[in-house]
C-alpha cells in the first residue's frame, strides 16, 4: 500500500483471483484500522501545502499522467489478471487514465465575479474540501480512479483511495508508481475487504466520499456519510436502453449495438443493458446481434486475439447464470449464448436473448455480463415508456438513419446521458452520471471538478 509517500505491507493479507483460472494468483495487503488511520492522518497533513500550490498541483498532474502512460505496457498484465479484460483493453485503460490526469492538470478553477460596484466587490470562488475517500469497483478500477484521483486533487483535495477486493492490485501498483511524483501524503491507496471501505465512510476525517459501485452500497455509502455530513457523489449503477426507430437499417448498426452492450463483457456500469427493437424488424436485429456474438473471440486475456474475458468474479458469475436460466425459464430463447463455456475460469457465452420481454429480471435488473436481452415494441411511445420505467436512470441511446430525430427522441430518455446513433462515448471534459438510483452528483468536465469543491463567497466592502 502507500500510505504517506511509504511503501507499506499489511499483517494480513488476501489472495486475489485471477478469474482466467477462477484460483488464487496474488496476495494484497488487509490494511487494518490503525492503517487505515495512518493513511488519513497523512492525507489531512499533505492537505496544509497541497491546498495552496495550484501551479505545483498542475504540474504534478501532468508528470503523473505521462508517468502511467510511459508506464501502461507494464502494468497491464496486472490488470488483466485480476479483471480478465484483454491485455490491448488493460493498456488502452492505463493510456486513458493517464489522459485523464492530463486533461484536469489545464482544467480551469472557475472564480466568479457577481458584483463590482462602488459598495462592494462579491467573489464566488472554489475552495477544496480536504481529504476525499475514494471508493471503486472491479470493473475499470484504474480508469474509475483517475476520474476521482485527477479533479480532486487539481482541486486542492488530497486522498485515501481503496479499490475493490476483487481487484486491488493495478491500483496498488498505481500509487506505487505515483509516489514519485506526488508529495507525501497526497494520494494514499490501501486495500482491504468491504469492510474497509465501511471503516472510510464512517472515519472522522474525510469530508467527502467519491463512490463508484452498486446501487445498494451506494445507499449504505449515503447512510453511513450523513451524521458526519460529508459530502458524497454516487456513480452507481444503470439498467441502459438502446431504442431502435422503425427508419433503421439493423445491419449499418449492429457493429455499434453489439461493441456498446459487451464491451468489457457487459461490465460497464452504462453499457447497453437492454436493446428495444420495432416488431417489423425484430428477428433482422436479433439475428445482426446473434451473428456478432458469434464470432467473438472468448479466452484468457492475456492470449493475442481475445476480445472478450471472463466475467470478473464468481458471484457475477453466478448472477449472470440465474438471470439468463431465469429468462429462459420464462419464455426467452437463446439465439446464441446462454450457458457457461466449459474449462476453469468464470467464462459464459456471448448470449443474445430473443422473445425478452418486461417483468422478466434480466430486462429489469442490471445484468451487468455478457447477456443482452432484446424487447420488441410496437409504438414509440410504448418503447420510451418502458425505456424510462425504471428506478435506474444512468444512460441510453436512440438509433436512428436521421440523427436529429435520434437526438430529438433520445432526449426523451430519463438519464443522465441521451446518446443518439452512439453508445459509450465519453470524455474527460463531459459530465457524466445518473438521474433516480443511478447516482447523486456527477463525475468529469468542470461541473466535475465542482464536486470536490466548497463555494466560498469573498464579498469585500469599497
Ligand atoms: P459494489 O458496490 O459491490 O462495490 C464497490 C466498492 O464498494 C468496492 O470497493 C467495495 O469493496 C466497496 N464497498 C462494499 N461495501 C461497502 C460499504 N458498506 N461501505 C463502503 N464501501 C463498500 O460494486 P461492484 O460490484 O464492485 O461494482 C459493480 C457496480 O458498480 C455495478 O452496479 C456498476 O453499474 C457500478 N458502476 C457504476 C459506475 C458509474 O460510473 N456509474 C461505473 C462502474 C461501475
Amino acid at each position: 500500500m502507500t500510505i504517506g509517500g511509504e511503501s507499506v505491507a499489511a499483517d494480513r493479507e488476501f489472495g486475489v483471483v485471477n478469474p482466467a483460472t477462477g484460483q488464487v494468483h496474488a496476495q494484497a495487503p488487509d490494511c487494518s484500522r490503525e492503517q487505515l488511520d495512518a493513511a488519513m492522518k497523512a492525507a489531512a497533513g499533505a492537505w496544509r501545502d497541497w491546498r495552496k500550490d495550484e501551479a505545483g498541483r498542475r504540474k504534478a498532474l501532468h508528470e503523473a499522467g505521462d508517468l502511467l502512460m510511459a508506464k501502461a505496457g507494464e502494468l497491464a498484465p496486472t490488470l488483466t489478471m485480476e479483471q480478465g479484460k484483454p491485455i490491448g483493453e488493460a493498456t488502452f485503460e492505463i493510456v486513458g487514465a493517464g489522459y485523464w490526469l492530463k486533461y484536469f492538470a489545464d482544467l480551469e478553477i472557475p472564480t466568479e465575479v457577481i458584483r463590482d460596484d462602488d459598495q462592494a466587490r462579491v467573489e464566488v470562488r472554489r475552495r477544496p474540501l480536504g481529504v476525499v475517500a475514494a471508493i471503486t469497483p472491479w470493473n475499470y478500477p484504474v480508469m474509475l480512479a483517475a476520474w476521482k484521483i485527477a479533479p480532486a486533487l487539481l482541486a486542492g483535495n488530497t486522498m485515501v483511495l481503496k479499490p475493490s477486493p476483487y481487484t486491488p492490485l493495478s491500483s496498488l501498483a498505481m500509487g506505487t508508481l505515483l509516489k514519485d511524483v506526488l508529495p507525501a501524503g497526497v494520494l494514499n491507496v490501501i486495500s482491504g475487504g468491504d469492510e474497509l471501505g465501511a471503516w472510510m465512510t464512517s472515519h472522522p476525517v474525510p469530508r467527502k466520499i467519491s463512490f463508484t459501485g452498486s446501487v445498494a452500497t451506494g445507499k449504505k455509502v449515503a447512510q453511513s456519510a450523513a451524521p458526519d455530513l460529508k459530502r458524497v457523489t454516487l456513480e452507481l449503477g444503470g439498467n441502459d436502453p438502446a431504442i431502435l426507430l422503425d427508419d433503421v437499417d439493423p445491419g449499418a448498426v449492429a457493429d455499434k449495438l453489439f461493441a456498446a452492450a459487451f464491451q468489457n463483457n457487459g461490465q460497464v456500469c452504462s453499457a447497453i443493458k437492454r436493446v428495444y427493437a420495432p416488431e417489423r424488424m425484430y428477428d433482422e436485429v436479433v439475428e445482426a446481434l446473434a451473428a456478432r456474438a458469434r464470432e467473438a473471440k472468448v479466452g484468457d486475456g492475456m492470449t493475442e486475439g481475445v476480445q472478450y474475458g471472463p466475467i470478473n468474479n464468481k458471484p457475477q458469475f453466478e448472477r449472470v447464470s440465474e438471470l439468463v436460466a431465469d429468462a429462459l425459464g420464462n419464455g426467452a430463447r437463446a439465439v446464441t449464448g446462454g450457458r457457461a463455456m466449459d474449462g476453469p475460469g468464470y467464462f459464459f457465452e456471448p448470449t443474445i436473448l430473443a422473445g425478452a420481454r418486461d417483468g422478466m429480471r434480466i430486462v429489469d435488473e442490471e445484468q451487468f455480463g455478457p447477456a443482452l436481452p432484446v424487447i420488441g415494441y410496437r409504438t414509440l411511445d410504448e418503447a420510451l415508456e418502458r425505456a424510462n420505467a425504471t428506478h435506474f436512470g444512468l444512460s441510453g441511446s436512440v438509433w436512428s438513419a436521421d440523427a436529429d430525430r435520434a437526438a430529438e427522441v433520445a432526449a426523451e430518455l430519463e438519464c443522465g446521458t441521451a446518446w443518439a446513433n452512439t453508445h459509450l462515448a465519453l470524455h474527460p471534459g463531459q459530465p457524466f452520471g445518473g438521474f433516480k438510483h443511478s447516482g447523486v452528483g456527477v463525475e468529469n468536465g468542470t461541473w466535475g471538478l465542482l464536486g470536490f469543491t466548497e463555494i466560498q463567497v469573498v464579498h469585500r466592502a469599497r
